[in-house]
């Protein structure tokens, strides 16, 4: 195994490491160096057996007739929990109140996840526009994104894609008004010809944004896009 890969183990088995000892941000117990003590980062919200490619729930982890009548432009899904108690608040602790300890817990806990024989050539976090980058400080996705880079040929980029217009929050729309609010919203001024390119993104909703951005990546000649999310909504 590689010094990379056995370090992400290393990851898997402690836990997050941030620096400095401090207290579980849901419960107050002393949680060493990790933003979230032992008990409750156990019982952060699971996701049953999911579809390999939306990440919904799937009976036997098979792809979902969804994804098989209309395939989305992404072609895997990887998310750590349920988008639920307790995950939407330390998401929106990272996002609005800028915990940028969670950022690493996060990574790790994606890492573990994801299969690191196959991982990408590229790790991209989801852009946000540049106004809005300027309002909130920081790109939570970026944040965790930093963090999962390392291994041997995988490559960070940043600014590989970009918003080239402001949507609206997708959270305050519709289902059905999603995809059009996103239709266009990305540009990639990247060769990705033959690339496999994994976007780091927070939350993961209808898939629309997901969606979208994985069909610029296409145009810009990614072979594989694969979606990795810390969390998922179900409903
Ligand atoms: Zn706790
Ligand atoms: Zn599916």
């Amino acid at each position: 195994m590689s010094m990379n890969g056995s370090r992400l183990l290393n990851s898997c088995k402690r836990g997050v490491q941030a620096a400095l000892p401090q207290d579980c941000l849901l419960c107050g117990a002393a949680s060493d160096d990790a933003p979230l003590c032992g008990p409750c980062r156990d019982e952060l919200p699971s996701l049953p057996r999911t579809c390999p490619v939306c990440a919904m729930p799937s009976s036997l982890g098979e792809i979902c007739g969804t994804c098989l009548r209309h395939p989305p432009q992404f072609d895997m899904t990887v998310a750590v929990w349920r988008y639920a108690y307790p995950v939407d608040r330390l998401v929106q602790a990272l996002k609005f109140h800028g915990r940028l300890a969670l950022a690493s817990f996060f990574a790790d806990e994606l890492a573990c996840l994801v299969e690191r024989a196959d991982v990408a050539d590229i790790v991209m976090p989801m852009p946000l526009h540049p106004s809005r980058l300027t309002e909130r400080g920081f790109n939570q996705a970026a944040e965790i994104a930093r963090h999962l880079a390392g291994k041997p040929g995988t490559r960070l980029a940043f600014r590989g894609a970009s918003r080239v217009r402001r949507t609206l929050p997708q959270a305050n729309l519709p289902l059905d008004e999603r995809a059009r609010n996103v239709r266009g919203a990305f540009a990639c001024a990247l060769d990705l010809t033959g690339a496999r390119v994994a976007v780091v993104d927070d939350v993961m909703t209808t898939g629309a944004t997901l969606g979208e951005l994985a069909k610029a990546l296409k145009r810009a000649g990614a072979a594989r896009v694969e979606n990795w999310v810390v969390a998922r909504t179900l409903d």
